[in-house]
């Protein structure tokens, strides 16, 4: 089997825990021993990398990626692009998150039914370059919802699927799961970009939301929710939504019952998209009508309150924020991490365990990912720098010295740090 083995870098294992200066040797697709004396581990056959002082961190994962957006600057163009160019366009988007750092993705839908399914079973087989990935749904959205861009007089495809009634809203959420979908992405709220259903509006019903989650339980599937307003959390929760994705107005009530399922769900608020959307925009010639403008204000200041809530009363709260538009682009996910410090509070090395070791619980692989612990999966990131005391460091790919990911190289680490032992005769 493989091995490599990595000398003299500074370990940020996942857990919180300070970082501490040691070896690490991965043996196939495992983490095999870490050791914190210098010449510890003895592998003769191993890739040797001499880390010169940078920091071993587990990959990061993504936890609102949508590996299917094209950097549009708006959801309609997305309708607008053939299957077979999509599908190209997808598997170009994963291997550009792999190359930032992102070893895990959680999509948050896709734009074609399939997409996300096909490039999923794609990375898994080897056959291109990705994150592990867990593959959603198109968003499953009522009419004048969210991701419905219909026009009433002629054909407009969109990236969401639209249904009306529990009835309907079943058979789309048991034919993606025939297609292979790990997440079943439902739209209950609205959003400020959309005039008919907005962000503090709740536009699916009870019996709508009910019936995705029947079927998801019965095929051991899982439903994620873009939730804004406070009713939709509720809603979501009492029909056993486990991800929460905005969550932004929560009520006191909406926050009481998200601390009670603390252990079953996660939260992703999106900071990425709602600041860009009201600061930066307009430096790419689209800016938010003024309208849009103060709501996106509002749910911002409310949104980070309630995030720094739901941290205190132990929810899992996770950087993930809906890269994919022009002034939003795929590559910047890194920055949610910075958001975390600047808008919530927290401290980097907490941040960094929000992007890694909680991730992994919401991969579904919380005892084997997202730490650099033995007998853990080899996703690792050799960092120029230390990203616990500055997580902007992870911004820039050029500082990712080294990017492995299941024990194998996605990026090599630069040849004056890798030495190859030639083995024994
Ligand atoms: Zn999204």
């Amino acid at each position: 089997m493989a091995q490599t083995v990595f000398r003299n870098v500074a370990i940020v294992d996942g857990s919180g825990a300070p970082p501490f200066r040691g070896e690490v040797l991965v043996q196939g697709n495992r983490i095999q021993a870490i050791s914190r004396a210098a010449g510890a581990l003895s592998a003769p056959s191993a890739e040797e990398v001499d880390g010169g002082g940078a920091t071993l961190m587990p990959g990061l994962v993504e936890a609102h990626a949508h590996p299917s957006f094209a950097d549009t600057s708006t959801i309609e163009a997305l309708g607008l692009i053939p299957p077979e160019e999509h599908t190209l366009l997808a598997m170009k988007n994963v291997r550009v998150l792999l190359d930032h750092g992102f070893t895990s993705l959680f999509s948050a839908a896709a734009a074609k039914p399939r997409l996300d399914v096909v490039i999923r079973n794609a990375i898994n087989a080897g056959d291109i370059p990705g994150p592990r990935m867990l593959a959603a749904s198109p968003e499953m959205t009522v009419t004048g919802g969210l991701g419905d861009v219909r026009l009433h007089h002629h054909h407009r495809e969109s990236f969401a699927v639209i249904a009306d009634g529990a009835d309907e809203f079943r058979r789309a959420a048991r034919h993606f799961v025939r297609e292979g979908v790990d997440t079943l992405k439902i739209n209950p709220s609205g959003d400020e970009y959309v005039p008919s259903a907005r962000a503090k509006h709740t536009v699916m019903t009870e019996a709508e939301v009910a019936a995705v989650c029947e079927v998801a339980r019965s095929r051991g599937r899982r439903v994620a929710a873009h939730a804004r307003s406070a009713e939709s959390v509720k809603m979501s929760l009492r029909n056993g939504v486990e991800v929460l994705f905005h969550a932004t107005l929560s009520d006191a009530e909406a926050l009481e019952m998200l601390e009670a399922a603390k252990d079953r769900v996660f939260v992703a608020p999106t900071l990425g998209i709602t600041y860009t959307s009201l600061f930066e925009a307009k430096d790419h010639g689209a800016p938010p009508p003024a309208d849009v403008a103060r709501a996106l204000e509002h749910e911002l200041k409310v949104g980070c309150d309630n995030m720094k809530a739901l941290r205190r009363r132990g929810v899992r709260v996770l950087p993930g924020g809906d890269y994919g538009f022009t002034w939003n682009p795929i590559g910047r996910n890194a920055r949610d991490l910075e958001h975390f410090v600047e808008l919530l509070g927290y401290t980097p090395m907490d941040a960094l365990v929000a992007a890694t070791a909680l991730g992994a619980q919401l991969m579904m692989r919380g005892d084997e990912l997202g730490q650099v612990r033995e007998g853990f999966l080899a996703d690792l990131l050799l960092v120029d720098g230390d990203p616990s005391k500055d997580v902007r460091i992870l911004q820039d790919k050029g500082r990712l010295l080294a990017i492995m990911k299941d024990g194998e190289f996605h990026k090599r680490p630069p040849a004056a740090r890798a030495t190859y032992a030639i083995a024994a005769e």
